[in-house]
This record gives C-alpha cells, sequence and structure tokens, in this order.
C-alpha cells in the first residue's frame, strides 16, 4: 500500500465499483485500444507492480492484437508522494527504443509515480507513449497526467480489490471496495 490517504481500520470494504460494471468497462476499454492501435506491428504494454496485474490481465485478454508484456515496480521514499522521490524497484526488461507503448496503471493519485515512470519511457525513446488506468482520484492530483483510457474517475476515498491491497491485502477481491 502507498497512499496519501491511509486508512484508520479494517473495516470489510464496502462495494465501490461491482464486478460486473469494471468488466464491461473493461471490456470497452480493450475494444477502444484494438481499434486505436489495429495498426500497430507490436505494442509494448508495460503495467506498474503490483496493483495494475489483475487490471491488465483482464484488459490484454480481450485485445487481439501484437503485443508484449513488462512490469515496473515502483515505490516513495518513505511512503510519501513527493515529487522527484519516486523509486523504481524493478526496471522493465525490454527496450522500448522505437516503440508504441501502453502504460497500465491500477489507480492515479497524485500523478507523482505516472510522471517518473512516463518521462522514463519518453527519456529512453519510446514513438509514443498513452496512459490506461482503471481509477482516477482526480481531486488529489498534484501533477498533470493525461489519461488516454480511463475506467472510472473516484472520489478521495481508499479503496482496496481487483489489484489494489490494504497492507497487502485485499487484492483477490473481484470488485473495488472501499474501506473507511
Ligand atoms: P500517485 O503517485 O499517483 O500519488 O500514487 C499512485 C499509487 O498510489 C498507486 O499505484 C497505488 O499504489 C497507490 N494508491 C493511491 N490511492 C490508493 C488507494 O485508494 N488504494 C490503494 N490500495 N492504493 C492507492
Amino acid at each position: 500500500m502507498t497512499s496519501s490517504s491511509n486508512p484508520t481500520s479494517t473495516t470489510p470494504p464496502k462495494t465501490l465499483i461491482p464486478q460486473e460494471k469494471l468488466q464491461a468497462r473493461i471490456t470497452e476499454i480493450a475494444h477502444q485500444i484494438e481499434r486505436d492501435y489495429a495498426h500497430c506491428d507490436q505494442l509494448s504494454c508495460i503495467g506498474v507492480l503490483k496493483g495494475s496485474v489483475f487490471f491488465m490481465v483482464d484488459l490484454l485478454k480481450q485485445i487481439d492484437l501484437p503485443l508484449v508484456v513488462d512490469f515496473f515496480q515502483t515505490s516513495s521514499y518513505g511512503g510519501k508522494k513527493v515529487p522527484g522521490e519516486v523509486r523504481i524497484l524493478k526496471d522493465i526488461d525490454l527496450s522500448v527504443r522505437d516503440r508504441d507503448v501502453l502504460l497500465i496503471e491500477d489507480i492515479v493519485d497524485t500523478g507523482h509515480t505516472l510522471q517518473t515512470v512516463l518521462s522514463l519511457l519518453r527519456f529512453r525513446g519510446a514513438r509514443s507513449v498513452k496512459l490506461c488506468a482503471l481509477l482516477d482520484k482526480t481531486s488529489q492530483r498534484e501533477v498533470d497526467i493525461p489519461i488516454h483510457y480511463l475506467g472510472f474517475p473516484i472520489d478521495n476515498v481508499f479503496v482496496v480489490g481487483y489489484g489494489l491491497d490494504y497492507d497487502e491485502r485485499y487484492r483477490n477481491l473481484p470488485y473495488i471496495g472501499a474501506i473507511e
């Protein structure tokens, strides 16, 4: 768990986005990506561990395009979201030079994590970089991050499930829940 809005209790998560709604929106996004990249020779799909994994798997299984998969893992020093303080714990293995990259993230909060990752991908010579995020806490944004494909905007609540954790728990919930 890495967030600027930590929960104070472990009350069971209350459903915020049910499984059916989640899956229906993911199918729509997959179709949109498939149309947008119809002429792409190979799409580099890069996820940010660990939270994006469930979303990424369900999304990519529905995209019938030539693609490759890789992962970053990030963390913030002291758990704080401070500009320039995002660490890359695991780097991608593949080169993105002259590649079309689709960066896949679970949730955009302040935007610092993605700002760091997006800058790195551009620095390494990616031909294009687009962002696909399942959730967006717009009210918390501190840096401008364009989200090309978005699942759902949400309020500033602490969410778990479908890959998102609280202290490593709840990732396997098939829905997005909120904890108080
Ligand atoms: P940002 O750098 O945009 O502030 O933070 C993005 C990261 O913070 C996400 O990848 C995720 O790990 C974490 N995060 C932000 N909000 C939440 C939340 O509500 N629940 C969980 N589980 N993680 C969150």
